[in-house]
């Protein structure tokens, strides 16, 4: 079988199964062998992994993790690719396709049955309409992985790895770094993807932290307040966290609680590092709850 990281062989099979790409389901092919290389090295997989794949494709990357994986998961939603995968996966025995939307599968399950619920990586060119839900999917359920490598819009790759008192900085940035560390592996241009998306790209590896960075009581109350300060970037602490759908705090008690932190009155979220969100959630829990 043909690598299909070269574009001729792509548009090879593309045209032997008159495949029609599908912008619906986020469809951008990788076509460049580099790029391919590079997301390998940058999941450092090896022959000991169990990998899961979102959205294998025609099965580009699927093939490189294939070789350089013990075994391979990939998860695709669009059923016209199943006779395409079947064809350009044929001579590996170590992968299994499963047609399934990721959102609606049982990972927890899939990786107990696979891989006695061990820790595995995931790696993925993701389908840029649900980046964020899918990131956020795999770190809210806790599943045991060891890493997440995903090519993403070049945007939400800055918007993953910043930190405070940047335009990038955000929830999306807290909740990703609450659960990894990530390290921005690569920038990926257009030209790379077959057809080319209309925004640039990065490599992103999220490695989940193995125990956690920040000390927190109540986790969902800490994001409750990270997404008040948020949605309500421009406001004060004191009032954001007062008038919310998310939280509704008295003002004197936040005003105590950065007090208390030593932090000013006139604060906004968007100053607040990780360390500081998590102090502020619990100083809040205990001073309201003692009232
Ligand atoms: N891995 C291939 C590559 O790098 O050339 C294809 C990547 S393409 C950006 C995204 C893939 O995800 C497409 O094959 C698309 O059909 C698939 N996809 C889109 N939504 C999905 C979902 N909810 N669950 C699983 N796969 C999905």
């Amino acid at each position: 079988m043909a690598e299909l990281g070269n574009p001729k062989n792509t548009i090879e099979i593309l045209n032997k199964y008159n495949f029609v790409f599908r912008k619906k389901y986020g469809q951008n092919f990788l076509i460049d062998t580099h790029v391919l290389d590079k997301i390998i090295q940058a999941a450092e997989i090896t022959k000991e992994d169990f990998v899961l794949e979102i959205g294998p494709g025609i099965g580009t990357l699927t093939q490189y993790l294939c070789e350089n994986a013990r075994e391979v998961v990939a998860v695709e939603i669009d059923k016209m690719l199943l006779p395409i995968l079947a064809d350009t996966l044929s001579p590996y025995e170590n992968v299994t396709v499963i047609n399934q939307d990721i959102l609606k599968l049982d990972l927890k399950a899939l990786i107990q049955e696979r891989n006695n619920g061990r820790p595995i990586k995931v790696v993925a060119n993701l389908p840029y309409y649900i980046t964020t839900p899918i990131v956020m999917d795999l770190l809210e359920k806790q599943l045991p992985l060891v890493s997440i490598t995903v090519m993403v819009q070049r945007e939400v790759a800055d918007r993953m790895q910043s930190g405070p008192g940047t335009k990038d900085y955000g929830a999306l940035s807290l909740a990703v770094q609450y659960y990894t560390k990530p390290y921005i592996a690569a920038n990926v241009p257009p030209n790379c993807f077959m057809p080319r998306p209309n925004v640039g790209s990065a490599v992103i590896r999220l490695t989940l932290h193995e125990k956690s960075v920040v000390a927190v009581e109540d986790e969902k109350l800490l994001f409750r307040m990270i997404r008040a300060s948020f949605n309500q970037r421009r406001k004060t602490l004191v009032n954001g966290l007062n008038n919310s759908i998310e939280v509704s705090f008295d003002k004197e008690a936040v005003q105590k609680a950065l007090e208390v932190l030593g932090l000013p009155d006139n604060i906004r979220g968007e100053a607040l590092t990780l360390g500081q969100f998590a102090a502020l959630s619990n100083e809040l829990l205990n001073s309201t709850t003692c009232n």
